[in-house]
């Protein structure tokens, strides 16, 4: 008969330490989860492991000689997909490109709403398929919602949520005090880390889209494409 194990001695085998590969199976499953809740919503979802297979897996899903509008996104920015769409292999519409005037920089948001394709991260996504914004002049928004034909988003697991409810609350506690630390905003969270439901003009959280998956009928060929990324990326 096997010798009978204490408690210590059974759970004396596991590794304390910091372990990536732990992380790396907790963010995929989430990933997979959350992929299969928005096909269920009439969205593609994608499971790219690493920010290196989010590029290839972005890349790939833009039709050559697009018309590319995006929407900001450090997601987007971290897996290289911005560096490479500013070389001059594409006809991209980029209206934070050095050195644009902020009068241009308006107008390339305005063509981006026509564009081919569109692009972006997430402020959220969550567990049941949908897909949480917000947004401080509807530039963004206004590009994943009607008019580009197809939409591109990259999120990193730590986007995840659990429902609607928990993506407006990590928009407000942790989306937009860091993007407005991002911008160098004077407003109250970006200022303090915490959001106190403000009103002034530098407000960044005026427009908060849910978008509860697509309309199978009006998108024979999926609209929205969903790479998620099992990786910590973005705000
Ligand atoms: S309401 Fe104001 S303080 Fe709160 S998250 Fe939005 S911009 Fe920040």
């Amino acid at each position: 008969m096997p010798e009978e194990k204490s408690f210590w001695e059974t759970i004396m085998p596991i590794d304390r330490t910091y372990n990536r590969d732990t992380e790396a199976w907790y963010f995929e499953q989430r990933c997979k989860k959350a992929i299969e809740c928005l096909e269920k919503n009439y969205m593609k979802g994608y499971y790219a492991p690493d920010r290196k297979s989010a590029f290839a897996t972005v890349m790939e899903l833009i039709p050559p000689g697009s018309v590319i509008g995006y929407g900001d996104s450090v997601t987007l920015h971290q897996i290289g997909v911005i560096a490479e769409l500013r070389t001059s292999k594409y006809n991209f519409i980029d209206p934070w490109e050095p050195g644009v005037s902020s009068e241009e920089s308006m107008e390339r948001r305005r063509k981006a709403l026509t564009a081919d394709v569109f692009l972006s991260g997430a402020n959220a996504v969550t567990l049941d398929g949908k897909l949480i914004y917000i947004d401080g002049i509807g530039n963004r928004v206004a590009g994943l919602l009607f008019g580009p034909k197809k939409v591109i988003i990259a999120a990193g697991a730590n986007k995840i949520v659990s429902d609607a409810e928990n993506g407006i609350k990590r928009v407000k506690e942790i989306a937009a005090p860091l993007n407005a630390k991002r911008h160098t905003f004077r407003n109250p969270c970006g200022v303090t880390g915490f959001c106190n439901n403000c009103r002034g003009e530098l407000k960044m959280c005026r427009q908060i889209v849910i978008i509860d998956g697509e309309h199978p009928g009006i998108y024979p060929e999926t609209h929205t494409h969903v790479v998620m990324v099992g990786e910590s990326l973005g705000f």
